[in-house]
C-alpha cells in the first residue's frame, strides 16, 4: 500500500542527483564505534564490530521537500534510498501543530499517529527497507508503543513481526499488537531479558530493534523538520520532550541538525529530555558531566511505562544531543506526570501518562511565575503517545469513583 500518486511527481527545480530517491551517498551508514560504513543493501542491526550504526542524513534543502506529500515521505530526500524505493503508507501524515491559550503552549501532537504515538514515523521508514530488502520476518522487544507500531507498519507491509515483552507487562500495552497480527512473546524478569531473547531469536530473523536501527531514527527526525515548517520556516527557542531511550531528542537532533546544516536556521533549539524520576539516567549524568549515563535501579517503578529505562542504549548520544543544543534534562515525579495528563486532558487533549511527561516538565520549569528564561518565547512541547493506549488509569485518576462500584 503505498502513497497513491507519489511516484509520479515530477522532479523539483534544484533537486540533486540523490534528492528523488533519498539516501546519501554511497556509504550512508557509519558506525560510531569504528567508523566502518555500510551501503544501502547492506542491512544489519549493528557493525560488525558491535558498534551502533547511524544513517548520515544530508542538509535539508526545501526545494527537494515533496511539494504533494504530508508527514514523513515529504523529506524522502533526505531519508534512506531502500526505505523511500519501497515505502510503506497508511498515513503517517504531518500531525498538528497548535497552540493551546489555555495552556499557553505549542504542542505537537504526534500522539494523533496511525498507531497512537511518535513511534510511527520511525516504524514506517523500519519496515519499508525491510520490505524493499525482503525480509519477510523480525523480531524485536518491546513494552509498548515501539511493539505498536512495528505490528501496524509490519501488518501493512506483509512482514510477520514476533515481539519480546516483559512478562508482567499490562495486557492493555499489548493487546494494540496482538489484534493487528503479531506474536507475542512473554519473558519474565525484567525489561532487559526481553531484549536478550529477541536477540537470541534474530539468528534466524532479524534484530528490528527501534533502539539499535538506524532507519527508524531517521524516520523519528522527520518530525523536527515539520515542526520548522509549521513555524513558516523557523526553529522553536526550545523542544520538550518525554526520555526513556532518547528516542524523540535523537530524532530532533537529526531533523534540526540537517536544516542547520541546509542553512535553513541559524542555531538549534534547546533540546529538553524530560524523565521520570525513577528513571532517570541522563539527567544525572548531564547533572554530573559524565559523557555516558549509569544504569539507574528501576526503584519503584513509573506510571510513565515508555520511559521506564534504566539505561539508554545511545545514552552517549543523547547526551552530546543535548549539550549540542545547551539544553538540558531534568526529571519529574509521578505526581507531576499525572497532574500534567489531567491537565491536558482537560484542555482536550487526551494522551497516554508517558505522552504528558514533555508538559509535566514545562510546568516544571516555567514554576509559579509560568516563565522560564532557559525555554524562551516560543517552546514547543511533543505529546508523545494517546491516552487511549492507557486504559482506565487516566480516568480513575480523575474520578476513582467513576466506574460502578463491583463491576
Ligand atoms: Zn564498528
Amino acid at each position: 500500500m503505498t502513497n497513491a500518486g507519489f511516484a509520479d511527481l515530477p522532479g523539483q527545480p534544484g533537486a540533486g542527483p540523490d534528492a528523488a530517491d533519498g539516501g546519501s551517498g554511497p556509504m550512508p551508514y557509519v558506525c560510531q564505534s569504528c567508523g566502518a560504513g555500510y551501503g544501502d543493501a547492506d542491512l544489519r542491526w549493528r557493525c560488525d564490530c558491535g558498534g551502533i550504526l547511524d544513517f548520515r542524513m544530508p542538509a535539508a534543502r526545501v526545494a527537494d521537500f515533496r511539494p504533494a506529500a504530508s508527514g514523513v515521505w515529504r523529506y524522502a530526500s533526505l531519508l534512506p534510498r531502500a526505505a523511500v524505493a519501497a515505502r510503506i503508507s497508511i498515513g503517517e501524515h504531518a500531525t498538528p501543530l497548535v497552540l493551546s491559550e489555555r495552556l499557553g503552549v505549542l504542542l505537537k501532537l504526534d500522539h494523533l499517529m496511525p498507531s497512537g504515538s511518535y513511534k510511527d514515523r520511525g516504524a514506517a521508514v523500519l519496515a519499508s527497507r525491510l520490505s524493499g530488502l525482503g525480509v519477510r520476518e523480525i523480531v524485536l522487544d518491546s513494552s509498548g508503543n515501539a511493539g505498536a507500531a512495528m505490528s501496524t507498519y509490519c501488518a501493512a507491509a506483509g512482514i510477520a513481526a514476533t515481539v519480546f515483552v516483559p512478562a508482567g507487562n499490562s495486557p492493555m500495552k499489548l493487546a494494540q499488537s496482538v489484534a493487528l497480527g503479531a506474536r507475542l512473546r512473554p519473558v519474565p524478569g525484567p525489561r532487559r531479558a526481553a531484549t536478550e531473547a529477541a536477540r537470541e531469536a534474530a539468528a534466524d530473523s532479524f534484530y528490528a530493534s527501534h533502539n539499535w536501527s538506524p532507519d527508524f531514527g531517521a524516520g523519528l527526525a522527520t518530525l523536527a523538520l515539520e515542526i520548522w515548517e509549521q513555524l513558516g520556516g523557523r526553529a522553536p527557542s526550545a523542544v520538550l520532550a518525554p526520555c526513556g531511550n532518547g528516542g524523540i531528542v535523537l530524532g530532533l537532533a537529526t531533523g534540526f541538525d540537517a536544516l542547520l546544516r541546509g542553512g535553513l536556521i541559524e542555531r538549534l533549539p534547546r533540546l529538553v529530555a524530560v524523565q521520570s524520576a525513577a528513571f532517570g539516567s541522563v539527567a544525572d549524568a548531564l547533572a554530573r558531566g559524565l559523557d555516558q549515563p549509569e544504569r539507574l535501579s528501576a526503584g519503584a517503578g513509573t506510571i510513565a511505562e515508555g520511559i521506564a529505562c534504566e539505561l539508554p542504549v545511545r545514552g552517549a548520544q543523547v547526551l552530546a544531543a543535548i549539550r549540542a543544543s545547551d539544553g538540558a534534562a531534568i526529571t519529574v515525579t509521578d505526581r507531576e506526570i499525572t497532574d500534567a495528563a489531567l491537565a491536558l486532558a482537560a484542555s482536550g487533549f487526551y494522551a497516554e501518562p508517558t505522552g504528558a511527561v514533555g508538559y509535566a516538565g514545562l510546568r516544571a520549569l516555567r514554576g509559579k511565575d509560568g516563565t522560564s528564561a532557559l525555554l524562551g518565547e516560543s517552546p514547543v512541547v511533543i505529546i508523545s503517545g494517546s491516552g487511549l493506549k492507557s486504559g482506565r488509569a487516566l480516568a480513575d485518576l480523575r474520578d476513582p469513583s467513576w466506574w460502578p462500584a463491583g463491576s
